[in-house]
């Protein structure tokens, strides 16, 4: 498998950092290379993944035992055969490790440097078929830095014994250390090296809501005009419809996208590469064999997958060093549509998670309050000060103290059990009495109507800007139900405050036609996950998707929720042979779904009060217009009917008291015969 499919397939990116591709290109052909890249830049990755394209199995030196265990789970957990020779191992897991060592299966040892000083394990590995070393924390191999580990001085001789190549690793840069390392651990011979450096100063960086779209980029292209530029685009029609406009307002364009023949394709990337002016709109398939020096401007018609693939895409701007300038347009929708991607992915719920967490990170660079640039080297874990080269810089964005807005949309989503999305906790924060918050009971909350200075689109900001400061994540398992994550909780206990970015709320308006969707705003999560079940299935079975179920019938569960076999017959398209082979297993993900019970009905769950309550609710249901259809429309909270669901043996006198007269007088007799029934 090639390098980026590993990438995808078995770590779970779609990009390359900065950096990590040239390092892996080096280190799978066989250099010595030594890369300084800053802490949390994704050093492992570039030694993880020639490790697999490698033949034999490559010796990892790191000094850190807690960070090498977590990284043996982490690739045992996406079916790399890794294992850790350290004083925590327990003796089954160290057997294990030789076992796996003499079949030669093994793909990477991760090992203490102390491990070398030991009696025989030189020998074992020169019997090992080792093809490859990596060193992490190179710089521990320096007698003066204060992580001076001895043990490290072996690593040299090791290198001499087996003779393969050695990758060594640090975030160390300074010269001492560096040529240091080059004499102890390479001998005094210069190794491949790369210091990074992610920055691309030349590069002009710009975000902009998404306002009239097709003019914005036609705008961006026309007060660039005769300048080489890329427009990327997030599906293959639009490549094709932009290019068209383009051209009719007097560009020379053409389009690109993987569904093209790839003559076709060819002629596009030689025209690009020679001729002047010419803009490409094309999907993200468009860059990899890319390498013309002088593009002036990468313009993005919609939000890029995560903020590894933007600066891959931008960074194609530029390479001559000359000014570049890049826009990168985001909507509502692009982050709708960016979720689903997540959600209907087949990745495990932890890399999902994290996919969100990567998209949030994004959402932040977009919605940044102060220099983007800075936002983004941040990110990869490089410090800087603020460049005065993006939109930030030139005109700072207008900010206003959002503590109070933030505590009150955390605060909804916490008095709801963090069990919905934006959606419902905006209605409750406006007081909006629809169906499913009286169904819930969701006026009775204290944070009900306390956030009317702000209209729902305004809201919709604001939850976008908190992901962005990634406070909240939708959860793959609950169907994208938001969830609090730690970086909120100095916010809500009051010790921290928050700022918001006030342009982007009072823009937030319409963003052109809206787009069709299937389901409802609050559905969409589970027909998502209904897809990736789907999916899913289908590959197991090799058939395609619509022979499990097909669109229609996914709509359909994603709104009626059934949840037993019974209900589910009753879908559209699930015939009894279906029901037999599939039935299970898409219930099993509606009920997931449990959102759709109040928390006060879940508790009683699987006792006769829970059946008592839902007769309760059918009863209210058949009264809420009181007993004639034509009475003011009343309904009980939902803890109150859990209250008269749990009186055992109540009269007229007691329910009258725990209800109130007011409702007693419309439900009291009705509520009375169930409870008698029950
Ligand atoms: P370092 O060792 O340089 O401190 P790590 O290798 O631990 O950093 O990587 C830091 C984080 O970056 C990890 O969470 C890793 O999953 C993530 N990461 C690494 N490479 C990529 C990539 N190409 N795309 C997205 N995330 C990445
Ligand atoms: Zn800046």
């Amino acid at each position: 498998m090639s390098a980026a499919a590993l990438l995808r397939d078995v770590f779970g990116f779609d990009a390359f950092r900065p950096g990590q591709q040239e390092i892996v290109e080096a280190v799978v052909d066989g250099h010595n290379t030594l890369a300084i890249m800053p802490t949390g830049g994704g050093k492992s990755l570039c030694f993880q993944l020639p490790a697999l394209v490698r033949d034999g199995v490559t010796v990892v030196i790191s000094p850190l035992i807690a960070l090498m265990r977590d990284q043996v789970r982490g690739l045992r957990e996406a079916g790399v055969e890794a294992g850790a020779l350290t004083s925590g191992n327990t003796p089954e897991e160290t057997d294990a490790v030789w076992a796996a060592l003499e079949a030669g299966t093994l793909k990477l040892l991760y090992m203490a440097p102390e491990r070398l000083a030991a009696g025989g394990t030189m020998q074992m590995l020169r019997r090992a078929g080792v093809g490859l070393i990596a060193v992490d924390e190179a710089h521990c191999v320096s007698q003066w830095g204060h992580d001076f580990r001895p043990d490290y001085l072996r690593i040299g001789e090791l290198r001499q014994m087996l003779n393969v190549p050695l990758a060594a690793f640090t975030a160390t840069a300074d010269a001492e250390t560096r040529a240091e390392i080059v004499q102890k651990l390479f001998d005094g011979q210069p190794p491949t090296t790369f210091l990074h450096g992610f920055d691309r100063p030349n590069i002009h960086l710009a975000f902009a809501v998404k306002d009239g779209p097709r003019a914005q980029i036609l705008n961006f292209a026309g007060t660039r005009k005769g300048q080489s530029g890329i427009v990327y685009c997030g599906t293959r029609a639009k490549t094709e419809t932009l290019s068209k406009a383009l051209s009719d307002a007097g560009h020379l364009s053409c389009h690109y996208h993987g569904g093209m023949q790839a003559e076709d394709r060819r002629i596009v990337e030689r025209r690009f590469q020679q001729e002047d002016g010419l803009i490409v709109c094309a999907t993200v398939a468009f860059g990899m064999g890319i390498d013309k020096p002088d593009i002036r401007w990468v313009a993005h018609a919609d939000l890029p997958k995560s903020i590894e693939s933007y600066y891959q895409e931008i960074g194609r701007a530029g390479r001559d060093g000359a000014p570049a300038e890049t826009l990168t347009l985001f909507g509502p929708d692009d982050i709708r549509y960016r979720r689903q991607q997540i959600d209907e992915g087949l990745a495990p719920p932890e890399r999902r998670a994290a996919d969100h967490g990567r998209l949030n990170a994004l959402l932040g660079l977009a919605e940044a309050l102060r220099c983007r640039r800075q936002n983004l080297l941040d990110y990869f874990g490089e410090a800087s000060g603020p460049c005065g080269n993006c939109d930030l810089c030139d005109k700072p964005a207008e900010i206003f103290d959002g503590t109070t807005a933030v505590r009150m949309a955390l605060s909804a989503a916490l008095r709801t059990e963090e069990w919905f999305g934006a959606g419902h906790l905006i209605d409750i924060l406006r007081g909006d009495l629809t169906d499913k918050v009286k169904q819930r009971g969701h006026d009775s909350l204290p944070t009900f109507g306390v956030g009317n200075d702000y209209d729902k689109r305004q809201w919709q900001a604001i939850f976008r800007q908190m992901m962005g400061h990634d406070l909240m994540r939708p959860d793959p398992d609950r169907h994208g139900a938001l969830r609090m994550t730690d970086h909120a909780r100095p916010i809500l206990r009051g010790e921290a405050t928050i700022e918001l970015r006030r342009d982007t709320i009072r823009a937030a308006k319409g963003t052109g036609p809206k787009v069709r969707m299937l389901v409802s705003e609050e559905d969409a999560p589970l027909l998502s996950a209904l897809k990736a079940k789907r999916r899913y299935l289908a590959e197991q079975a090799n058939v395609p998707a619509y022979i499990i179920f097909n669109d229609r019938s996914l709509i359909e569960m994603a709104e009626r929720k059934p949840n037993t076999l019974d209900q589910m017959a009753g879908i559209g398209g699930v015939g009894a042979k279906k029901l037999e082979s599939y039935g299970r297993a898409f219930l099993e993900v509606i009920a997931g779904a449990v959102d759709d019970v109040h928390p006060m009905r879940r508790k009683l769950a699987g006792r006769d009060e829970g059946v008592i309550y839902d007769r309760l609710l059918e009863v209210q249901a058949a009264l809420s217009r009181g007993p004639h259809g034509a009475d003011k429309p009343m309904s009980c909270s939902a803890s109150m009917l859990a209250k008269v669901a749990q009186m055992r043996s109540a009269d007229a006198d007691q329910l009258a008291r725990v209800m109130g007269e007011k409702y007693a007088e419309r439900f009291g007799d009705a509520f009375l015969e169930v409870l008698e029934a029950g």
